[in-house]
């Protein structure tokens, strides 16, 4: 296989960066990397699939979250969305021979994962997406590209300590999330909202005690306000990152776990990883094994 290199790179503010320069939530989310775009991608891939479509047509749209720093963020003047998700798209439609200015980004919210891919409004959704047996009675996901774990985010004054302290406490999360359902049995009163950047507004405002859901996600947002919030609680879930695909075209497993083993291999992971997430000072982690994929 020969790549070459697009020259259609910029390197755009890091989270880091743009905290320290203005703190708001209008241009963060990391930095994106270099990628390497596959020349001839159609000849790479067997008449019929769904990926040789991709790559013969050049048109893919990837469902990310647009509002969790770090993970898949996009201002609203912004051309594309940054952050680990977004890379890990831009690494998966480079093997399609797809740059990455001519991906199709739509923003998805945890409720609407499945339904966009069952109806095809997606080709992709990598979005904070944990895999779960139910979700794949449903949906493909191939994965794990990466894993977390549920934590709790107070206000920095706040005497939450432990799990035990959240039990008959207001506690939000987002509707369609693993996070509501695990804190559901703990105990506490879950509070439901679209999206995370609703919750962790909630937060700020005292509204509620705390918000909950996975630890790569909380730390974005403390990231965002050091002084206000601070991220509490060993990790009390295991929550594995998969991409999802629609079941009408089970060949995409095995196109995506190959794609991502070799970002793997080759370091393209890791250089998505400290561009985005590495920001807020988390250190590359090593990157988990990949399910097998679906008999076909
Ligand atoms: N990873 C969890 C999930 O897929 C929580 C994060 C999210 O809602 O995106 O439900």
């Amino acid at each position: 296989m020969r790549f070459i290199r697009t020259k259609a790179v910029i390197a755009t503010v890091g989270l880091a960066l743009s905290l320290a320069a203005c703190g708001d939530a209008g241009d963060d989310g990391g930095d994106t990397t270099d990628v390497e775009v596959q020349e001839n991608a159609g000849d790479e891939f067997d008449e019929g699939t769904a990926m040789k479509e991709f790559a013969d047509s050049g048109e893919i749209t990837i469902g990310v979250k647009y509002d969790q720093p770090g993970i898949g963020f996009k201002g609203a003047t912004d051309d594309m969305p940054v952050g680990f998700d977004p890379e890990i798209g831009k690494i998966l439609a480079a093997s399609l021979g797809i740059a990455p200015e001519d991906i199709t980004w739509k923003e998805t919210i945890s409720d609407n994962r499945e339904p966009f891919l069952q109806e095809g409004e997606v080709d992709l959704v990598i979005a904070s997406y944990s895999i779960t047996d139910e979700r794949r009675q449903v949906v493909g996901q191939a994965g794990p590209y990466y894993v977390t774990g549920q934590q709790l985010l107070v206000a920095s004054d706040s005497d939450i300590e432990s799990l035990d302290d959240v039990k008959g406490k207001e506690v939000c999360s987002v509707t369609g999330s693993t996070s509501l359902d695990n804190i559901k049995a703990e105990g506490a009163k879950p509070r439901g909202f679209d999206t995370y950047s609703e919750c962790v507004d909630q937060v700020l405002s005292g509204t509620v005690d705390a918000m909950t859901t996975d630890g790569a996600i909380l730390l974005g947002y403390a990231a965002e306000h050091p002084d206000e919030l601070k991220v509490v609680v060993d990790p009390f879930s295991e929550e594995r990152y998969g991409v999802g695909y629609s079941l009408d075209k089970p060949e995409m497993c095995q196109w995506i776990v190959d794609t991502l083993t070799k970002a793997e291999d080759d370091g393209d992971w890791a250089a998505a990883f400290e561009a985005t997430l590495g920001q807020s000072g988390v250190d590359t982690p090593e990157p988990p094994a990949m399910d097998e994929c679906p008999a076909a």
